[in-house]
């Protein structure tokens, strides 16, 4: 008997984009991760390249390709774009094999493909696979249901000049919950835009503002404003590389849970409070 950890097979779908390369650095100069595959989209980026070659490491014997196939055993994670999600889902499904889904900006359609997914297959979806994000959010519940609702809840969070989402998917499901632990939706409660209301803030809403600029990783502020008083919970991004570890935490974590979606705080083991 031995306590090895096991080499578990990694499949990478949106392999060239930020994340993806990100992702695949970490598996090539990892020992507990072994590359399996690598995706982009037709036509896109150095398809038919060897996938370790093009993030300036050494040869993985896989190269870029552009149908997902992952064989029984691996674990697939897919950072793409959400147009992409339902069908690899799908591939996900046919193939009986574990997701780590950590594309954005998907919205409800896409959420109900993954609930309907989890049926058959376990899935681990985050909008942000960092453990310090993952905490902020668990915090922002504690801090919202403790203090209560007279106290006014915004979001503001800062991401690089690429991100094509706004708000962010994390500013999202921080305001998300919020209003959960004031028994609200977030449909209720979220304002993006203020320029046409011409009216004061009304007791529940959470204004979320997105700014967009440089190579910011990702920042996110919750703001619970009293009288006379001000709570900040901050969360600052400095280095890419702490989502494609969390990502690939909950690959380690997910190979052999049953089906059914997952987040970050199941990976962490937080307890719901
Ligand atoms: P990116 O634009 O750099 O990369 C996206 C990649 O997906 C590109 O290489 C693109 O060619 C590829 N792609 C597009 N359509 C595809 C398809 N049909 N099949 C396969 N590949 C396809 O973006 P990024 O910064 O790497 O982010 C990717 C996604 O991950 C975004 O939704 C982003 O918001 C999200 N993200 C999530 C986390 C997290 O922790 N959950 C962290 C960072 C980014």
């Amino acid at each position: 008997m031995t306590n090895e950890p096991q080499l578990v097979p990694i499949h990478v779908v949106g392999a060239r984009g930020r994340m993806g390369t990100s992702i695949i650095r970490e598996v090539v100069q990892s020992e507990n991760f072994i590359l399996e595959g690598a995706v982009d989209r037709t036509g896109g980026p150095g398809l038919g390249h060897d996938a370790g070659r093009l993030v300036g490491l050494t040869e993985t014997g896989v190269k870029v390709g552009e149908v997902l196939e992952p064989r029984p055993g691996t674990v697939v994670l897919d950072f793409s774009l959400p147009e992409a999600t339902p069908k690899n889902l799908a591939r996900c499904v046919e193939h009986n094999v574990p997701l780590v889904c950590g594309t954005t900006g998907g919205g409800e359609v896409v959420e109900q493909l993954i609930r309907e997914a989890s049926a058959s297959i376990p899935i681990v979806y985050a909008a942000n696979f960092s453990a310090g994000v993952t905490m902020l959010i668990a915090l922002a519940g504690i801090a919202a249901r403790s203090l209560g609702p007279k106290w006014e809840a915004e979001i503001v969070e800062l991401h690089h000049r690429h991100k094509k989402d706004a708000p962010s998917g994390t500013a999202l499901r921080i305001a998300h919950e919020v209003a959960s632990s004031r028994d609200q939706t977030l449909s209720e409660i979220f304002v993006a835009d203020r320029s046409t209301r011409h009216q004061a803030r009304s007791a529940n809403e959470v204004g979320i503002f997105g700014m967009r600029g440089g190579d910011s990783v990702g920042e996110h502020t919750l703001m619970l404003l009293s009288d006379g008083e001000r709570l900040e919970l901050t969360h600052r991004a400095t280095d890419r590389r702490i989502f494609a570890r969390g990502a690939l935490r909950a690959a380690r974590w997910v190979v052999d849970k049953p089906p059914g979606v997952y987040d970050m705080r199941d990976v962490l083991g937080i307890e719901p409070v």
